[in-house]
């Protein structure tokens, strides 16, 4: 129906709510064609006040329509919409025998609708108005008030079955029209998630074959660049020899990058394994690789559980948590200590280092993927790291996380499902809580 798109403002097209304020339209129009159609009925019938209430009908809804091309704002409308309803209906109904009338249709449906139209909290609001005006009707009526009614016998019959057609249908036509919307949004909400699903793929395939085609040739000016310094060493002046190390040092920086960036594309792809995997083993293994290169790094755990998942995966993220928490890290002895918990439906574990800490700004941030937070003047890297442990422990269908204190250290929350473990410890004798100090 291209008239009611005409009529909704041209702003609205592209809004969420787009099918509802359609079926708003569709709704006004409904009104504007039954008072047209109820004017001449009353006038034949001599119940002259409802054909002026048929002509009220008739102006609010165009009124309906005024506001929603004004204020293009459905709520402000359907609010209009539910109180012009409750007099319209009211009025009718007093005028036709009160609760007996043929009209009471009309206001059962006031409800319903505003419900379909306005926020939750509007037509809560409405609705309880409505439902309210109908009890003190109802109690007029068993306090057998005196309605009027200007309908009676048959034609009251005739309105009373017509009403309740016309309600049924306008709810039914309704409520499948909003059926319809809601079908179409998904179906469009599931194009768009395929068509990020594949676009998602080819950057990550554009990631790994760009990354992995710019290896050799940095890998090549790496070894001439060693060549150079060398065999003609001799040959350059200060100047010289200042220019060969910038440009090594970034070629390694952009080594770094491309390694990683080519590690991240392959997290992709990766066949997740489950094995066995004793972790006090891959820990005292990382622990040694890490204090021997750096004589003030201590690394502490206690006894961490025997568990099935991928070894690989997991000795990288443990093997990064630990280097960070060494590198981004001031105090004259660091310390990183691995904790361990029993939680009732997950593995529990926390990294904990003594290091710089991390704003609370930032929690959310370092794990997106060239997120760095220093330069690369203070402190070495690519920002790739976290990306790729955050999406690895998801891999695993962990999750991980962040919390810290500026100057104090930081936590790396980690968690694993729980029927990945194959040795229960005692709750209370594994989470080796080790105070920290500087
Ligand atoms: P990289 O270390 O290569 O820069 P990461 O993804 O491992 O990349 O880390 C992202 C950023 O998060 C780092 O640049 C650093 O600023 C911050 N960060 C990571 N780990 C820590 C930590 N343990 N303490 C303080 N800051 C950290």
């Amino acid at each position: 129906m291209s008239f009611i798109k005409e009529i909704i403002p041209f702003e609205l097209h592209h809004h969420h709510q787009y099918r509802s304020i359609a079926a708003f339209v569709f709704m006004v129009l409904l009104f504007v064609a039954t008072s047209i159609l109820f004017i001449p009925i009353f006038l034949a019938i001599d119940f002259n006040i409802g054909a002026y209430i048929m002509v009220y009908v008739f102006i609010s809804a165009i009124i309906y329509i005024i506001i929603l091309r004004v204020t293009k704002d459905l709520d402000t409308c359907a609010s209009y919409f539910a109180i012009q309803s409750i007099i319209i209906s009211l009025t009718l109904m007093y005028f036709t025998g009160g609760i007996i009338s043929p009209f009471v249709f009309w206001f059962f449906c006031i409800g319903p609708i505003t419900y379909l139209y306005c926020k939750e909290k509007v037509a809560l609001f409405w609705t309880t108005i409505s439902i309210v005006c109908f009890f003190i009707f109802l109690a007029a009526h068993l306090l057998k008030y005196p309605f009027v009614n200007y309908i009676s016998g048959d034609v009251s019959y005739t309105l009373w079955a017509f009403n309740f057609l016309f309600c049924s249908f306008f709810i039914i036509t309704t409520l499948r029209s909003f059926q319809k919307g809601l079908k179409k949004a998904n179906k469009r909400l599931h194009e768009s998630n395929d068509k990020l699903i594949s676009s998602n793929e080819e950057l990550e395939r554009f990631a790994y074959i760009a990354s992995h085609d710019l290896k050799s040739p940095v890998r090549s000016i790496i070894s001439f660049i060693g060549l150079l310094n060398k065999k003609y060493e001799n040959q350059f002046d200060e100047n010289g020899k200042e220019f060969l190390n910038i440009i090594s040092s970034n070629a390694n920086q952009m080594h770094e990058l491309i390694e990683d960036i080519l590690e991240f594309s392959r997290s992709n792809n990766r066949v997740i394994r489950k094995e066995v995997v004793d972790l006090n083993l891959m820990l005292k293994e990382i622990s040694s690789h890490f204090t021997s290169k750096n004589k003030d790094a201590q690394i502490i755990f206690g006894e961490l559980p025997i568990i099935k998942s991928d070894y690989i995966i997991l000795k990288q993220v443990f093997q990064n948590l630990i280097e960070n928490g060494l590198k981004y890290n001031k105090s004259y002895k660091k310390v990183i200590s691995i904790q361990y918990i029993e939680q009732k439906d997950s593995l529990y574990f926390r990294v904990k280092d003594n290091g710089i800490g991390i704003e609370p700004v930032y929690f959310d941030r370092i794990f997106e993927m060239f997120q760095r937070l220093h330069n690369k003047e203070e402190y070495q890297g690519t920002g790739i790291g976290l990306a790729i442990c955050k999406k690895s422990i998801q891999q695993l269908n962990g999750e991980m996380w962040v919390t810290s204190k500026v100057g104090d250290g930081s936590i790396f929350h980690i968690t694993l499902p729980k029927n990945n473990i194959l040795t229960n410890l005692n709750e209370n004798e594994n989470l080796v809580d080790l105070e920290i100090t500087a």
